[in-house]
């Protein structure tokens, strides 16, 4: 089993010519409404590539809480441990336009009222060797899932980063860090690291003490068993990318299932290579339940 404490949004797109300026009404050639938030988006990634998986995170009573529900849900994962809050479910508002150009406006609603009381009273009840956390979430309550932990995994993915400062006792309980290059440049105050020897510069720079494993993009991800230690590179195929949102989630959400059955890190780091290169060849944050794997 895996337990994913996190972020649940509704997320709406609208499709528009060009990004408007402020103060300005465009009108959108078209919209979709889709479940995301990285919490969900992991659980659901874990769940499609075969794992159990618990969800812990808050919706609202209102119609989005609902379609999120339903959304876990359907893609087979336990929601008994989220919260339904008297707050508005969290939603992102996402303008794009045809070059790709984007704005987005989160607004957290019941994600920033995840309590580490509910968290830790959930934790207590459910056995599962792997707990995955990002930070969507208040840091207080990713610290408390961190510390309900004897003899779980704790993996992190630090993101949306936040200064290595803050995040310094949350980091301090981190068995696995999963940044990207531009959240490891965060924590180490560099410059994007773009070559495995820059990555790896980073990583041996790090205040921390457990294993990493950084994603590449199309470069695949590269494996740290400790921070001063070596690379071992896991290559992506090369796919028909059309969208990489959400490859980070599918990345996490798979890596967490495999170390939750028993795969050592490099292995279970291939398998969420493959599956989060396999998520950029179609559209959406989430990993589809269509989707063979
Ligand atoms: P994030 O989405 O957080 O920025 P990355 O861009 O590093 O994370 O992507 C996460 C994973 O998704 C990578 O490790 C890789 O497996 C896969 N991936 C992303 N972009 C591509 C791509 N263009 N081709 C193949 N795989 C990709």
């Amino acid at each position: 089993d895996v337990i994913v404490v996190g972020s649940a949004n509704l997320d709406t797109t609208l499709r528009v010519c060009r990004v408007p300026a402020p103060g300005e009404t465009l009108l959108a050639s078209g919209s979709s409404v889709t479940p995301g938030g990285k919490g969900a988006n992991q659980a659901v990634a874990a769940a499609a590539a075969g794992g159990k998986v618990h969800f812990i995170g808050a919706l609202g009573r209102d119609s989005a809480g609902e379609t999120m529900r339903e959304s876990l849900r359907s893609h087979g994962v336990d929601i008994s441990g989220t919260h339904l809050l008297q707050a508005p479910t969290g939603t992102a508002t996402v303008i794009v336009d045809d070059s790709g150009e984007n704005l987005i406006v989160v607004n957290p609603g019941a994600n920033a009222l995840l309590s580490i009381e509910h968290v830790d009273e959930v934790l207590a009840e459910i056995e599962a060797p792997v707990v995955l956390c990002q930070l969507e979430v208040p840091l207080e309550t990713v610290r408390a899932a961190a510390e309900q932990n004897p003899g779980r995994t704790f993996v992190l993915n630090p993101a949306p980063m936040m200064s290595a400062d803050r995040l310094a006792s949350v980091l301090l309980l981190t068995d696995i860090l999963v940044p990207n290059q531009s959240e490891l440049a965060q924590l180490t105050g560099r410059e994007v690291p773009t070559t495995l020897d820059e990555v790896t510069d980073c990583v041996n720079g790090l205040e921390y003490r457990g294993a990493v494993v950084v994603t590449l993009g199309a470069l695949g991800a590269a494996v740290f068993q400790t921070v001063d230690g070596a690379a071992t590179h896991v290559p992506a195929p090369i796919v028909n990318t059309v969208d990489t949102s959400g490859a980070g989630d599918v990345f996490c959400g798979v890596l967490a299932y495999g170390l939750s059955q028993g795969s050592d890190l490099v292995t279970a780091t291939r398998r969420a290579v493959a599956l989060a290169a396999e998520s950029t060849t179609f559209h959406g944050a989430q990993m589809s339940s269509r989707n063979p794997v």
